[in-house]
């Protein structure tokens, strides 16, 4: 069976790291507008690099949880599995899994101007230069640029069989489009969320992800 996984902040939340909405935390304390768009870091790079390194600072002190390594045991069982993510933290990754990070990586470091990557230092400056001379800055998209891997995203979603959310309000497009692109190409859709994020879905299942994730996974394999 082909399955597509797209998940949120939700799936990192009980390993410590904030969601998108989290009325306490770092994200309330901010304004995203701020800190997380290319107006902002041209306007205050100091303030904006300040922001990700304590980000950063937190995912690094943050541990995968049961949902990350169930998602990793799920994906080693099946060649069949893709797993996209929304989140920048490197939990999957250091879970065991392999994953399209549609919003780019808060360990990555990119040139503003001619893209090369590398991997960020744990705190990153308004000082830091890329090679060619231009400034360094988080590789993480931000609002009004366009995410990463769309195109093999979408076949992905469109190729499989389950087309699975997990953790995710469904309100930042445009990964909260998947599932209408789903279900117009008649894939199977299911949701894993703390609750019902208020889109159709053909089955959800609801609960904490650290219990929901291994419970489906074990049931799957
Ligand atoms: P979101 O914060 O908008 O929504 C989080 C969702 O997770 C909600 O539906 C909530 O009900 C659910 N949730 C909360 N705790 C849960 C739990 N323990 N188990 C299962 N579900 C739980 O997040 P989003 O939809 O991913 O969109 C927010 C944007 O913010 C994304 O672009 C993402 O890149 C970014 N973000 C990333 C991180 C991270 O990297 N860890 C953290 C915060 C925000």
């Amino acid at each position: 069976m082909k399955i597509t996984i797209l998940t949120g902040a939700g799936i990192s939340a009980e390993s410590g790291l904030g969601t998108f909405r989290s009325t306490d935390g770092l994200w309330a304390k901010y304004d995203l507008a701020k800190v997380a768009t290319p107006e902002a870091f041209n306007r205050d790079p100091a303030m904006v690099h300040e922001f990700y390194n304590l980000r950063r600072k937190a995912c690094i002190e943050a541990q995968p949880n049961p949902a990350h390594f169930a998602l990793a045991e799920l994906q080693r069982a099946s060649p069949n599995v893709t797993i996209v993510t929304q989140n920048v933290d490197d939990l999957h990754e250091r879970a065991g899994a392999k994953v399209l990070h549609m919003h780019g990586e808060l360990m990555r470091a990119r040139c503003v101007k001619c893209d090369r990557r590398w991997e960020a230092p744990v705190r990153m400056s308004a000082g830091d230069l890329c090679d060619c001379g231009a400034a360094a800055r988080p590789d993480v998209v931000w609002f009004g640029e366009s995410p990463y891997f769309i195109e093999e995203i979408t076949h992905a979603v469109r190729g499989s069989d389950l087309f699975v959310v997990i953790g995710s309000s469904g309100k930042v497009y445009p990964a909260a489009g998947f599932v209408q692109i789903a279900d117009k190409a008649r894939v199977d859709t299911l949701e894993i969320n703390l609750e019902r994020n208020g889109q159709v879905f053909d089955r959800s299942i609801v609960g904490p992800a650290t219990q929901t994730v291994p419970e489906w996974v074990r049931g799957l394999i």
